[in-house]
């Protein structure tokens, strides 16, 4: 059993059509918890059960404690939820909804993740949210999948994070015999750990985040995250907030999902025609999804 689904994988005549290559999306969107983070911490929480964990905990308000919480229903396993108080009343009450328990502390994601390392027992199993190579293996499903179905792009494009989505499709790549396809990683401007970690040469702490893409809000990536741009072409990319908010709407429009902020941030290369992508003939894009955003939350960024 696996806690994730095989996703559609849809050829976007709306992108094909803007770009010079055909476009194709890999639907994560449609995963039950809302993104693909389900591949990676699902895979995770069926180890860790396996050996013997009785509790997941987690210290994510967003799409990781989501796929935990998910997960934990559906294993029969209990999960707790840390989260601070800045932590939104949807964002708890979907927690909820999937049966976690949500404790609320702090005002910072710290301060929240501090009192979560604090209850682990012997039993229990701390879920991170990009940095396991659990995660990266149960990411990696998502290229095998695209593989089945016949496509070998010859470049892919993700939002990047704290890198765990990087990480793992980097991983499902190598695995298939696509050691050599570039990937475009790309943030908003206000959460660019990824670009930092590059020009610092390693990953390094970025103080200031800013910025709607709540979901790339990671203020240092993982070391894997870095280590693969060692090994593969990997190309850095930035959007303004605004950019990711009109590819999100646009998004709904063309292809009738909503996504957050975080995943729009993808598409935009894609709805801004960048240059960057004009000699690549097969592109994959990675429609990572997200639970946080509401049609209306999407329309008062695009007014503010
Ligand atoms: C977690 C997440 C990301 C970033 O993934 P990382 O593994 O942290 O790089 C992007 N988009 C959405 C919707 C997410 O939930």
């Amino acid at each position: 059993m696996s806690l994730s689904i095989h996703t559609p994988l849809l050829e976007s005549l709306a992108l094909s059509q803007l770009n010079q290559g055909r476009v194709w999306l890999k639907m994560e969107a449609m995963q039950p918890s809302g993104s693909f983070k389900i591949r990676g911490i699902g895979h995770a929480c069926e180890v860790h059960l396996a050996r013997g964990a009785r509790r997941f905990v987690s210290s994510s308000g967003g799409n990781a404690g989501l796929a935990v919480a998910y997960a934990g229903r559906k294993l029969g396993v209990p999960v707790v939820v840390v989260v601070p108080g800045t932590t939104s009343s949807r964002a708890r009450h979907l927690l909820i909804q999937q049966g976690a328990e949500v404790i609320v502390h702090g005002q910072s994601w710290a301060e929240a993740n501090e009192l979560a390392l604090s209850l682990l027992t012997e039993q229990d199993a701390f879920i991170h949210p990009f940095d396991d190579p659990l995660l990266w293996e149960g990411h990696a499903s998502m290229i095998d999948e695209v593989v089945a179905e016949g496509l070998r792009p010859d470049a892919v494009v993700l939002s990047v994070g704290g890198g765990g989505l990087l990480a793992g499709v980097d991983e499902g790549l190598r695995r298939n015999n696509m050691g050599h396809v570039p990937i475009v990683a790309v943030e908003t401007e206000g959460m660019a750990s990824y670009r930092a970690a590059i020009d610092a040469g390693k990953p390094v702490p970025v103080s200031n985040l800013s910025g709607v893409a709540t979901s790339l809000g990671a203020r240092q990536v993982c070391q894997r995250a870095y280590d693969v741009t060692q090994q593969r072409q990997v190309l850095p990319y930035s959007v303004s907030d605004q950019e990711a908010v009109n590819a999100c709407l646009r998004f709904l429009d063309d292809q009738r999902t909503l996504v957050e902020p975080a995943c729009g941030a993808a598409l935009a290369l894609l709805y801004q025609q960048a240059p960057l992508l004009d000699n690549y003939h097969h592109i994959l894009v990675i429609v990572c999804g997200g639970s946080t955003a509401t049609l209306a939350t999407l329309q008062s960024f695009n007014e503010a």
